[in-house]
């Protein structure tokens, strides 16, 4: 009933016999606990922005600006509107990669496509502020099977995450690691940023849960990536590993099953005779 399980046990009582139903409540209460949460963080994220743009939309209405004080509080609130835009385009995609059926398993994207996308994504974004090593996946090539632009979302928000959270000058290497017919595949995205508490390791996938908030922000940060990541490899078998320390980097590893990967050798190309 309602997706709960009703047990009922039959116990004598007097003469006759009492009917007894029970009922545990216990994973709906949670569920309604972490939808509640849910809903005040969303909440909580739309307003303040909300709040900031109101502020300025009074000072232009009210105060005499000079044009670069103006251009100013245009720049600022610009830099909310985007906050607000990437929130909500993140929410999206969580709702469809929750409402969505599991992509088919036989549509065989190429690692090397992957990397290649978002090796663009990260010169965007680090503005060449950091040192980025792509390396080449190499030989046989391998494919995994799934949705490629779900498989580009988790690996790009891995690569965003290294370089919003590497000081400038930091090293950030992505590579594919090959498994074989037996054995995973896997995407290793190292950086020397600035790292992650031991403890904090275990809630960085949670929704909204962020180490350093006003980091996060600042840096663009909507703290829902990890959580995106985490539904897209639930999808595709894969997993998530991470090792990171405090002021020296992290490295993130997406897993991919080997029964989920295809290894093509290339065709030896003919030359002219
Ligand atoms: P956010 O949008 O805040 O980056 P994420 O879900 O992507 O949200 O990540 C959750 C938190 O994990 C971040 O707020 C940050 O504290 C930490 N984190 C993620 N990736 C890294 C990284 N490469 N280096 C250091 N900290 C990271």
């Amino acid at each position: 009933q309602n997706g709960l399980t009703l047990s009922v046990q039959i116990r004598p009582y007097g003469d006759g016999l009492r009917l007894i139903l029970t009922q545990d409540v216990t994973e709906r209460l949670r569920a309604d606990a972490m939808r509640r949460d849910f809903v005040a963080n969303v909440s909580h994220e739309i307003r303040t922005p909300l709040t900031v743009l109101a502020g300025f939309v009074e000072t232009l209405t009210n105060l005499p600006l000079t044009p670069v004080e103006r251009q100013r509080v245009l720049a600022l609130m610009t830099q909310q509107t985007n906050r607000m835009q990437s929130l909500v385009s993140d929410l999206l995609t969580l709702a469809q990669l929750e409402g969505s059926p599991r992509p088919p398993a036989d549509h065989w994207v190429p690692v090397s496509a992957l990397l290649q996308q978002v090796e663009l994504e990260a010169q965007a974004l680090s503005k060449g502020r950091h040192q980025l090593v792509f390396h080449e996946p190499g030989q046989p090539a391998a494919a995994i099977a799934g949705h490629q632009s779900e498989l580009l979302s988790a690996l790009a928000n891995l690569v965003s995450n290294a370089v919003r959270y590497t000081p400038d000058g930091g090293r950030i290497e992505v590579r594919w690691l090959a498994g074989s017919t037996t054995q995973p595949g896997c995407f290793e995205v190292r950086d020397t940023g600035i790292g992650i508490a031991r403890e904090h390791l275990p809630r960085i996938t949670e929704r909204f849960y962020r180490v350093d908030g006003s980091r996060s922000r600042e840096t663009g940060g909507t703290g829902l990536g990890l959580s995106i990541v985490k539904h897209v490899l639930q999808r595709h078998g894969a997993e998530l590993e991470v090792d990171s320390e405090p002021g020296k980097g992290s490295c993130f590893r997406i897993v991919v099953p080997a029964v989920r990967t295809r290894y093509v050798q290339a065709v030896p190309s003919i030359g002219p005779a």
